[in-house]
């Protein structure tokens, strides 16, 4: 089939008319590819899915609200957005901006995003500002300008974000046949969840659907509100991606949750790096430490038999390895230096 993104595959769900010129990167129509060792890894009979979000045009889902977000700021004529980011978000509006014309402008926390992220969003010519603060003082500072200027906000507290990444949730159910027993996602600033659960109620009550999963998050243990019931102040862990302590989402995670039947869990940084290795070495997927964090709630919650025995399960990987090849390079063996020589390189292999 000629894919060509997921406004015009999933049209009749998306509040698109006639008249919205759809900016499109092609993006959706992500693998979701079995992952025998880790279900092996995990037994019970249970069957894990990953759905690679990794793989969208800009590496990150972010690219499924983005497709929707642009193409209603278009047709409502705007002529500039704007948003905080942790990296992927700003990476994937600087793209769909610039496919649609627009100005983008991307506010950062310094010191707070992955090479990958910010070489995107500066090589699609958006306006970068590197905020010497937090994501969440950041995303305070982006709603207020665009409350009182002529920019339209794309984070995830645009509507139309979640509206395009639902779309995720439609994909799982067409590529598997049928809803898995439970979703397992990391959670940052809670909109991919909230967007899941609203995909995967849409598509039961239009009967393409038999069941529902339970949604289950998982949050860095450092950066962990919607676990621990609080703001987090100074959120803390090496899955930058999810480093979020006052979800703009936060309310809509809940009830997702609630309505599932699911739960949140917390993992650690050190539980994160295991499976960001686990997930590249045993299963050829290099995701970011962030999606990472699906995988390690899955072999931590297996551990304990949270998960009916010979249930499917769909974990999203939510952005691609190459985000961040700082943190790869740093968590895996060192290249050996050697002599141009056959002996040395013989010896140096140990074959
Ligand atoms: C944005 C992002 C998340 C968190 O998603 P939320 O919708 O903010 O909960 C997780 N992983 C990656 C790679 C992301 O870019």
């Amino acid at each position: 089939m000629n894919w060509s993104g997921v406004i015009d595959r999933y049209r009749s769900f998306l509040p698109v008319s006639d008249r919205t010129p759809v900016v499109t990167l092609n993006e959706g129509n992500t693998p979701l590819l079995a992952a025998p060792r880790l279900g092996e890894a995990v037994g019970s009979g249970l069957q894990v899915y990953l759905k690679c979000e990794g793989f969208n045009p800009t590496g990150s889902f972010k690219d499924r609200g983005m497709t929707l977000a642009i193409s209603k700021a278009l047709e409502a004529k705007a002529r500039a957005v704007i948003c905080a980011s942790t990296g992927n978000t700003s990476a994937s509006a600087a793209a769909y901006a610039a496919r649609a014309g627009l100005r983008a402008f991307v506010l950062v926390p310094r010191g707070g995003i992955a090479l990958g992220k910010l070489s995107q969003a500066a090589i699609h010519g958006a306006e970068v500002l590197m905020v010497d603060g937090s994501f969440d003082q950041a995303l305070t500072l982006v709603k207020e300008i665009a409350e009182r200027h002529p920019v339209t906000l794309v984070n995830s507290i645009n509507p139309f974000r979640l509206e395009g990444q639902k779309t995720a949730a439609f994909e799982v159910v067409d590529q598997l046949g049928r809803a898995p027993d439970y979703h397992l996602i990391p959670v940052g600033n809670a909109g991919n969840i909230s967007a899941y659960w609203q995909g995967y109620r849409e598509y039961h009550l239009a009967k393409l659907g038999q069941a529902r999963p339970k949604m289950v998050g998982f949050q860095a243990a450092g950066a962990a509100p919607i676990y621990e019931n609080r703001v987090i102040h100074e959120p803390k862990t090496i899955a930058t991606a999810i480093k979020i302590g006052n979800p703009a989402n936060w309310a809509r995670a809940t009830a997702a949750l609630e309505e599932s039947g699911g739960w949140i869990e917390v993992v650690t940084d050190e539980e994160i790096l295991h499976a960001y290795r686990l997930l590249a070495s045993g299963e050829g997927i290099f995701m970011e430490p962030a999606s990472a964090a699906a995988v390690a709630g899955l072999l931590k919650m297996a551990k304990q038999g949270r998960f009916e025995p010979g249930s499917t399960l769909v974990l999203t990987l939510t952005g691609h390895g190459l985000k961040d090849p700082d943190t790869a390079l740093e968590h895996s063996s060192r290249p050996v230096t050697v002599p141009p020589k056959l002996d040395a390189l013989l010896s140096a292999l140990s074959l």
